[in-house]
């Protein structure tokens, strides 16, 4: 205990932390590192994300969606690679104002997030900073040997699909930074909260890793924005990519924005946060990924596909003419 009534390093780590490092590998945080055995077969996917209050969430953030985002982002990358996750590392900066209250909210979400995806924490690191609260996740997860889709594996041919739906977070966005869009766009109260809970609260498409694992040739999650985080796969495997903007799957708010407001398009393909997948996925296995992605009850849309390269890369049409957008994708810098 400090003399402000907060506990210290070692005690907040067994208050807080001990209770979520359910795993035997992480012994119970009493060691200098973890261990964990991957099964034979299957090959480890690591992944780490740093999320910063005020650039990434927003400070007044509820605690426990803070944690669930830092926690999702993670699963989201592990998903776009086939793999099912299996635990994580946890790097916590603390601001020298933290409170209990706040850091005990923070891990009651990563607590229900655990129980939801069936993972566990392995360890990690607590600071203190002058600066935000930031919060960096390293998670891993397993995938069938040899089975890893990658940016760098699609080709010309293969069919563009996209889980879920696009561009929900990023005009959730706008709307919290500015509500008077949101009457600009005709958007109803539940529209309006359906767009800010997809912004607040990501929904990593883990349920999709296994069909990724055994249909996709390439596949990434959606972060920064399909049209820029499409660009990224083409660059990586050297092709092109040509999207239908008419296809593109958008829930009723986003419809409503999108017809009311062309900028609005512009947020949906560009704006970031969506943490859909993206899959490149051969024309000879499309039909039977199709059947198996209903099968499965998860939503898959074909929205495009990859061509030869060309300057640009990603060329986005709409009724068979080209749209041109001002800007591809979200840049941290
Ligand atoms: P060291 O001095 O070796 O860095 P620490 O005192 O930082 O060790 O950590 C002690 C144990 O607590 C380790 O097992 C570490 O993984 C764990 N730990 C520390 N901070 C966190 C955290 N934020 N989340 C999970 N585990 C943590
Ligand atoms: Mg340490």
């Amino acid at each position: 205990m400090t003399k402000d009534g907060r506990p210290d390093e070692d005690g907040l780590i067994a208050r807080y932390f001990r209770p979520l490092a359910t795993a035997p590998g992480a012994d119970r945080l009493l060691d200098d590192a973890a261990t964990y055995r991957p099964p034979q077969g299957f090959e480890q996917v690591l992944t780490a994300d740093a999320i910063v209050a005020g650039v990434h969430f927003f400070p007044d953030d509820p605690p426990r969606a803070v944690a669930q985002k830092a926690l999702r982002v993670n699963l989201s990358d592990l998903a776009a690679k086939g793999a099912a996750p299996a635990g994580y590392l946890l790097t916590i900066a603390l601001s020298e104002d933290w409170t209990e209250g706040w850091l005990a909210e923070f891990c009651a979400g990563l607590a229900a997030d655990q129980e939801q995806y069936g993972i566990s924490l392995y360890g990690g690191d607590t600071v203190c900073t002058p600066g935000p609260f930031f919060v960096s996740i390293t998670a891993f997860g397993l995938t069938p040997d040899g089975c890893v889709p990658r940016r760098t594996k699609a080709s010309v041919g293969q069919k563009l699909y996209v889980t879920g739906t696009i561009g929900d977070a990023a005009l959730g966005l706008k709307i919290r930074l500015d509500d008077s869009v949101r009457t600009r766009w005709g958007l109803n109260t539940a529209d309006a909260e359906h767009l800010a809970q997809r912004y607040l609260l990501p929904q990593p498409r883990v349920e999709a890793a296994a069909l990724m694992a055994e249909y996709a040739s390439a596949a990434m999650d959606i972060s920064d924005g399909l049209a820029g985080d499409l660009g990224r796969m083409c660059a990586a495997s050297d092709v092109g990519a040509v999207l239908d903007a008419g296809l593109m799957p958008l829930s009723a708010a986003a419809r409503k924005a999108v017809e009311a407001d062309p900028a609005a398009l512009t947020a949906v393909l560009t704006g970031g946060d969506d943490y859909e997948i993206l899959a490149a996925i051969d024309p000879a296995k499309s039909v039977a990924f199709e059947a198996a992605a209903a099968k499965a009850g998860i939503a898959f849309t074909q929205i495009g596909e990859i061509v030869p390269a060309f300057a640009g890369r990603v060329r986005i049409e709409r009724g068979g003419h080209p749209l041109v957008l001002d800007r591809l994708a979200f840049r941290h810098f």
